[in-house]
């Protein structure tokens, strides 16, 4: 996670021409493409840049199934230049197949970008063994996708926060923003722990709890966080490819070797009940190592040298919401349904033309319109089981890949 000495002290502003609320990837990247473009902008973070999932997450950058997937993949390899920072990116992805099910699975789930004019490649186990030195004698094959990649979270927010900065963008940490002020049908102002900030516009980009900010509009977002759990081993020598998932699991290998995995299952949580818990905890984190022994056979020697928890946020079909309100009129709800870290360049992009023109010129964000939840039964997340844990509740874990 980026620390607060790695931003460099700033006056204390009073407001902005757009104020967005939440320091993870979506707020900072709204605010740099906003400050690009020569737009007075502030982001308010109640703790500090990154520390929620963005700072926690796997790295992914491959969203054949979202509208904005087309300029995820045209921005990611331009990013460390766009930005003057490191992220750490690399491209391409490798699915591995432990048996001919999962294969006609990543089939499937890989004709999305192929129908969009990406191209992968079918890896017999040999092929599959000489990119991937780790998987075992037994694997039953694999998809190169010539598309996707990873980058370093921490690296992306950093990088994200220091441009920003150089462009004119403030931020302030350690702000919550606990109510919103309307006049005459705008935001004109939030309050902090650090007193009001007036605004213009007002973009919500505060993860799961975006729903609880746009409770205070009498706006409903639809929002079911969970906690998900990664873990990280000793470095094993570097691969072609880091970008390699399998078995239900998602991750990378980092720079240095590492691997760093996470993978269902996910905890349902309250959203007022996200302070707890941001360790891991052993029983998922043993059944991470489980499946990392056989996706990687030839690693399971390694140990596991860190662990860690993040909280994502659900819509009910899993895609983002990103739009502009029509009341108030000025407001921007940007919040990523579990995949914002890759979508972040694109999604930022989007989100500093929603606030600026209403409108993104770029790609159709009809699909990620609050409206298309309008006619949601109230009790949503427990027809669905996405409660949290209790004595009495049967099946209230997610599993995901
Ligand atoms: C373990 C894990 C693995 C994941 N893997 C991937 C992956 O591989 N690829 C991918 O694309 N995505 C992945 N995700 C999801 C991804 O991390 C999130 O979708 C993304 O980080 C969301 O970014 P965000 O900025 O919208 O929200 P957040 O990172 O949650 O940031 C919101 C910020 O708002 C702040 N905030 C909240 N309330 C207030 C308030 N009242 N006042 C001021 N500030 C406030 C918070 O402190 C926080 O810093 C993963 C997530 C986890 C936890």
């Amino acid at each position: 996670m980026s620390s607060e000495s790695a931003l460099r002290p700033q006056p204390a502003p009073k407001g902005a021409a757009v104020v967005v609320v939440g320091g993870g990837v979506t707020g900072l990247s709204a605010a740099w493409w906003l400050a690009q473009a020569g737009v007075d902008v502030l982001v308010l973070e109640k703790g500090i840049v990154g520390w929620e999932a963005s700072g926690r997450n796997g790295g992914g950058a491959t969203h054949a199934v979202s509208p904005l997937f087309r300029e995820e993949q045209r921005l990611w390899p331009m990013m460390d230049e766009l930005l003057g920072y490191p992220t750490e990116y690399q491209p391409y992805r490798i699915r591995v197949a432990l048996n001919e099910s999962q294969l006609a699975q990543h089939r499937r789930m890989t004709q999305l970008a192929v129908s969009q004019g990406f191209e992968t490649e079918l890896l017999d186990p040999k092929a599959l063994r000489e990119l991937v030195p780790l998987v075992g004698d037994t694997v039953a094959g694999g998809i190169f996708c010539r598309y996707g990649g990873h980058a370093n979270p921490q690296r992306t927010v950093q990088a994200y926060a220091w441009a920003l900065q150089d462009r004119g963008g403030r931020i302030v940490q350690h702000a919550a923003v606990h109510d919103i002020t309307l006049r005459n049908g705008r935001a004109v102002s939030v309050e902090t722990s650090q007193g009001s900030f007036g605004c213009e516009a007002l973009v919500l980009a505060a993860g799961p709890q975006t729903a609880l900010l746009a409770g205070r509009l009498g706006v409903e977002v639809p929002i079911a966080p969970a906690r998900a759990e990664m873990i990280v081993t000793e470095p094993v020598p570097v691969m072609r490819h880091g970008g390699v998932d399998g078995g239900g699991l998602y991750g990378r290998q980092t720079l240095r070797g590492n691997l760093a995995y996470g993978g269902g299952p996910h905890e349902w949580l309250e959203a007022q009940d996200l302070q707890p818990r941001r360790a891991a905890t052993s029983p998922v984190m043993r059944s991470l190592a489980r499946r990392m022994r056989d996706l990687f056979p030839k690693a399971a020697h390694v140990r596991v040298i860190r662990s860690w928890a993040g909280i994502v946020e659900n819509t009910p079909d899993g895609r983002p919401i990103l739009d502009r309100l029509k009341n108030p009129e000025n407001v921007v709800i940007a919040t990523m349904s579990s995949v914002g870290f890759g979508l972040s360049p694109a999604s930022g992009r989007a989100i500093a033309q929603l606030a600026v023109d209403g409108r993104c010129n770029f790609a159709d964000l009809r699909q990620l319109d609050l409206a298309r939840f309008a006619g949601l039964a109230a009790d949503w997340r427990e027809r669905r089981g996405w409660v949290p844990w209790s004595p009495s509740g049967a099946d209230n874990l997610m599993v995901e890949s």
